[in-house]
């Protein structure tokens, strides 16, 4: 049985339950080097064989996975944060399906929630958005043309580009051809949750500058948007006239 697997952010207590003891107990791990917390791997057992799939093919993946399934063990697949967010699960899943090896998932804190933890922001602020929107700016890997990072800032929503923060001059840009202003608030989390996280708080007409200065080039957030700046409106959902299943509302 294969067990994708997600890590989450970085501190290696921010991996689930069910996760930590599916590591605990496999005989082979495969986990994504480039930016999984080695620190992780050493709830392994001893004996429990380990591979970094940043070395690694689909192919070579794949194989590791069908030899030690031939060998009657468990697998775990380790994805940083969570495995459905950029994560290439999909191609390993249908390829798994085509040699009849069962496989499960263990969703993970993905780094857009540890990096709003370390900012201490709520994407979802009523009177600002109601909408987040992660994404990423074309690199090697292209964008559908419709999601263009410009197109995508016509909304104004909160946005968390991943994959983005070695072309920070160029997402200014299709930004900035957006709803959003140069003073717009910004904030590049380096390494959200390990202990070497960085914030930089900045806006969008300063993101550049930002990411030069504090020598970003890759393990970073992007995040976007009026959530990470002073004004909102208190929700409904508490307000003391707001009626709910499980509250009445208080007499004026
Ligand atoms: N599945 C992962 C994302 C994998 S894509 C998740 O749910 O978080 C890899 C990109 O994620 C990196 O280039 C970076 O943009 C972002 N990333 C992953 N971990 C991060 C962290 N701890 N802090 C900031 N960005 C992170």
């Amino acid at each position: 049985m294969v067990h994708f697997v997600g890590a989450g952010p970085g501190a290696v207590d921010l991996i689930t339950l069910r996760g930590e003891r599916l590591l605990r107990t496999c005989d082979t791990v495969i986990y994504a080097g480039s930016l999984v917390n080695p620190g992780l791997l050493l709830y392994c057992r001893e004996g429990c064989r380990v591979y970094n799939s940043a070395e690694m093919t689909l192919e070579q993946v794949i194989s590791v996975i069908k030899d030690a399934e031939a060998g009657g063990g468990s697998t775990v697949r380790l994805h940083t944060g969570d495995p459905a967010i950029f994560g290439a699960v999909r191609e390993q899943m249908d390829a798994l399906d085509r040699l009849n090896i069962p496989w499960d998932v263990t969703p993970g804190v993905s780094s857009f929630s540890g990096a709003a933890a370390s900012l201490g922001a709520e994407y979802t602020l009523p009177g600002v958005s109601q909408t987040v929107i992660l994404s990423r700016i074309a690199g090697r890997t292209p964008v559908p043309e419709n999601e263009s990072l410009s197109s995508l800032a016509s909304h104004g929503a909160s946005l968390v580009l991943f994959l983005s923060s070695g072309q920070l001059p160029s997402v200014q840009e299709e930004l900035l051809r957006g709803a959003y202003l140069a003073d717009t608030p910004a904030a590049i989390v380096y390494k959200a949750t390990w202990p070497e996280e960085k914030i930089i708080r900045c806006t969008v007409g300063t993101l550049r500058d930002a990411g030069e200065k504090n020598g970003i080039k890759k393990t970073a957030l992007v995040l976007v948007g009026d959530f990470l700046g002073e004004t909102y409106e208190r929700s409904r959902l508490y307000a003391p006239d707001f009626a709910t299943e499980y509250r009445k509302a208080a007499p004026e």
